[in-house]
């Protein structure tokens, strides 16, 4: 059979055979009428869930000006104020608005750059990573993404690119080399490469090296930022400050947008011409990330997710319990959790479909839960309870054959 049932996209992606119409909350609906809970999000996108009178009344009031896009030769009052409230958020001092998470990605690296060219290092122009690391698919960021099966079909990606072990000293200190690294880029929880939790204090580690070395830290909390992790940016309790923060997935509300936070020092390097974007920041996206950062970045709406985040990490670990030899490990913070399997997830995930649980993967043998931040704590009961079906289902599979 073809891949997607005959499907004319362009087959990069595996698909399910029904297709989705219609959504509320956190339910999706197929064509037939068959309803899902989503522990998707859309990858950790739609923080509102569906149909979400905040992002309906954004649009509207966005259709109501009739002007859905500028370009950046004209300012608009609704990019000003979502730039205004995420430098005050976040202790950054200036935006930059793109349309992607990888986007959001090569542009600190340009910016890194721009700023490392600025101090007389004429070899301080390399990006370091760590392992496991995703931060998008275009040649700069996935030079940057520690995934040799994305990277070999298209080599040559930029180069200056390298990858460190984050938990190795040595390594690092050799790595962070001050005449040869602009930036230090690192996701707070690793998203794609299997929901991995930096404790607190090796993000200050990492800001005590670049910090004393002169490199950019860059944090890429395009997935783990904007309240997932029941704090405003996964790094919060750290009190670390870097150099350049990069958002992008649930900040549009469904609508494609990333975003670079700055240090007045970084942007300070930057002069008109440097960088741009056509669509990026437009007043349609702008408006509908606005309303969807004053919901989230409520410091009740905060404590909702750490609480709802307690009864699907509960959920989980009793499935840990309950499965020890087919469940390694149970790791996330907030409603960003990962489940390691022993072996590959697939027919977990399908089994949990066919029972009206969407599920997504994080590398081969992660089951990752990133449900929209309103979830309630009795689709939590249920998602977990389908998932224990599911895994005993496949369970019985793998004994008979
Ligand atoms: C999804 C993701 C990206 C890439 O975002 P796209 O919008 O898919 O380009 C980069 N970094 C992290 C951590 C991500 O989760």
């Amino acid at each position: 059979m073809a891949l997607n049932g005959g499907s004319p996209l362009l087959g990069v992606y595996r698909q399910p055979d029904f297709r989705i119409v219609a959504g509320e909350g956190c339910e999706l609906t197929d064509e037939e009428g068959r309803r899902y809970l989503d522990f998707t999000a859309g990858i950790a996108v739609n923080a509102l869930g569906y149909a979400s009178p905040v992002i309906r009344r954004a649009v509207e009031e966005a259709l109501d000006t009739g002007v859905i896009h500028t370009s950046n030769l004209f300012r608009t009052p609704t990019g000003e104020a979502l730039a205004r409230r995420l430098v005050e958020a976040s202790g950054l001092d200036r935006a930059f608005f793109c349309n992607s998470g990888a986007e959001a990605t090569e542009g600190a690296l340009k910016f890194a750059r721009r700023w490392a060219g600025t101090l007389g290092k004429p070899e301080k122009r390399g990006f370091l990573a760590v392992q496991g690391a995703f931060h998008g698919r275009l040649f700069g960021s996935l030079a940057l993404t520690d995934r040799p099966a994305y990277q070999e079909p298209f080599l040559p990606l930029m180069p200056g690119a390298t990858h460190v072990d984050p938990w190795d000293d040595a390594a690092l200190d050799r790595a962070l080399d001050p005449d040869r690294v602009a930036a230090f880029v690192v996701e707070p929880i690793q998203g794609e490469g299997g929901i991995h939790p930096f404790p607190t204090e090796r993000l200050r580690h990492f800001r005590a090296l670049t910090a004393e070395r002169g490199i950019a830290l860059v944090l890429d909390e395009i997935q783990c930022g904007l309240g997932r992790t029941g704090e405003l940016f996964a790094h919060t309790p750290s009190g670390v400050r870097p150099d350049l923060l990069i958002l992008a997935k649930p900040i549009g509300g469904g609508f494609p947008m990333g975003v670079v936070l700055l240090s007045e020092e970084m942007a300070a390097t930057l002069r008109p011409g440097d960088h741009g974007t056509t669509f990026g920041g437009g007043p349609l996206v702008t408006r509908v990330a606005l309303a969807v950062f004053e919901t989230l970045a409520d410091p009740a709406f905060l404590t909702g997710v750490r609480e709802r985040g307690r009864v699907l990490e509960d959920g989980l670990r009793s499935l840990h319990s309950r499965f020890p030899e087919r469940i390694r490990e149970v790791r996330g913070r907030g409603l960003m959790w990962g489940v390691e399997f022993t072996d590959a997830v697939g027919p977990v995930v399908e089994a949990a479909r066919e029972r009206g649980l969407l599920l997504v993967g994080a590398g081969a043998n992660v089951i990752r839960f990133v449900p929209p931040l309103i979830i309630t704590p009795d689709e939590i009961r249920r998602g977990v309870e389908i998932l224990g079906e599911a895994i005993a289902a496949t369970a019985a599979v793998g004994a008979a054959s």
